[in-house]
């Protein structure tokens, strides 16, 4: 289930996630010369994956189609137990005992944050625990796992239900521009979000230390200065606690905008390979990446909102009785909202996927440049193929992929190779 709060705290971790498994070079991939032919290079490297590794791969991909069809479905699912099964009104009764009106909202909004997490949380296990744990992802005893995600609960409970309240605030007031205050609300909120998240959002689930001493800094240090990033905004964390994946990232925005990356990537990639990640993570920092996102998830918000507004008004004539919600305005009604959202959220996967996707192509582009080791970024283009479908057709990869696949990287990076001067 999509609550806003969750959403706030995780969209806004732009990230390379890179499984780990040692890759040996395909033999005849490794020399340019007037004979260097980009598609069979290519092909070399992806024939470096067994029929077995492909396989996992596809399922645990193809997967993850399904089960965005499966939460869209079980999302529907928990609005219906709160406004048909009667959930709802039994938390408006329970909200009503509160001794003013501003209390009772509070009070409400609380609790469907509240019982919408206990509802969900069984698909939640099975996606953030279990099916992780299924295909060897996970480093995370449930007992940990459970730890963090009471930790999103809470700051989901406290800042969501007031996050909320204020909106309500504004929808209340401004009648039917209140999807436009409602937006401007959320966008505050959300910059906000991305801000303050590296400095005292993030440290609550990992420690952040910066990258020891040794030639790995120097060089991610040596290609920050060339590229205007400040040496103090690059951080190591310790991800191996919750997962064997590769990773690093970029968050922050202002004062609070870095790059960190994690110690699966330092502690299983050669120098090389770290260079070209963390090449790409400059990207998205110089690029500005965070910022331009921020940008268009507000737009997008906007319209999902104004949408919101007039189909909500629609089913209120129709439903709002029965459904036990008064107005727009009535707390009462944000199952019905919740639902919409993650209907629209569900139908604009594939704008969202192109638009984060674009911005990866144009980070990997950034990366090559700066880090000048193709084959490097090719290995490690590969190793994600643990859990990304590695050649997935033009229009599959459109729509589902939020990173260009394992194919489209390996052949940026043959490309970048082959257009090198002699
Ligand atoms: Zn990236």
């Amino acid at each position: 289930m999509t609550n806003f709060c969750q959403l706030l705290l995780l969209l806004f971790s732009l990230t390379l996630v890179l499984p780990a498994v040692a890759q040996p070079a395909p033999a005849g991939a490794v020399h340019t010369g007037p004979a260097f032919d980009v598609e069979a290079a290519t092909q070399r490297y992806l024939d470096t994956l067994t029929p077995a590794q492909k396989a996992k791969s596809d399922a645990y991909f193809e997967g993850g189609y399904w089960l965005q069809l499966w939460e869209l479905l079980y999302a529907l699912g928990i609005a219906a137990v709160f406004l048909r099964l009667g959930l709802g009104r039994w938390l408006t009764r329970v909200a009503a005992r509160m001794p003013r009106p501003w209390l009772r909202r509070l009070a409400y909004l609380f609790g469907y944050l509240l019982l919408g997490w206990v509802l969900s949380f069984p698909l939640s296990v099975y996606v953030g625990w279990v099916r992780e744990q299924q295909y060897g992802m996970s480093n995370e005893t449930f007992g940990a796992w459970l730890a963090d995600a009471l930790k999103e609960l809470a700051l989901s409970l406290v800042f969501g239900s007031f996050l909320l309240l204020g909106v309500y605030a504004a929808v209340r007031r401004t009648g039917r521009r209140g999807w436009a205050w409602a937006t401007g609300l959320v966008a505050l909120a959300l910059v906000l979000t991305v801000f303050v998240g590296p400095v005292y959002v993030a440290p609550l689930f990992n420690h952040y230390t910066s990258v020891p001493a040794g030639p790995v800094r120097e060089g991610i240090l040596r290609m920050a200065r060339a590229n205007g990033v400040p040496a103090d905004k690059v951080y190591l964390f310790d991800a191996s606690k919750q997962s064997k994946r590769i990773s690093a990232n970029v968050s922050g925005l202002g004062r609070t905008i870095r790059v960190s990356l994690n110690d699966n990537l330092l502690n299983r990639c050669t120098p090389a390979e770290v260079q070209s990640v963390m090449g790409h993570e400059l990207g998205h920092y110089v690029l500005n990446h965070i910022p331009k996102s921020l940008v268009f998830m507000v737009l997008l918000i906007g319209g999902c909102l104004w949408a919101v507004d007039g189909v909500f008004h629609r089913l209120l004539g129709r439903y709002g009785a029965g459904w036990g919600i008064a107005s727009l305005g009535d707390v009462a009604g944000l199952p019905l909202v919740m639902a919409l959202l993650t209907v629209f959220n569900f139908l604009t996967t594939p704008v969202v996927n192109t638009l984060v996707r674009t911005q990866e192509h144009e980070a990997d582009l950034f990366g090559l440049n700066t880090a000048r080791e193709p084959e490097a970024f090719a290995k490690v283009a590969m190793k994600l193929s643990e859990y990304r479908k590695i050649n997935p057709g033009p229009l599959e990869e459109m729509i589902f992929f939020d990173h260009p696949s394992g194919h489209t990287r390996v052949h940026t990076a043959m490309q970048w190779k082959a257009e090198q001067p002699r």
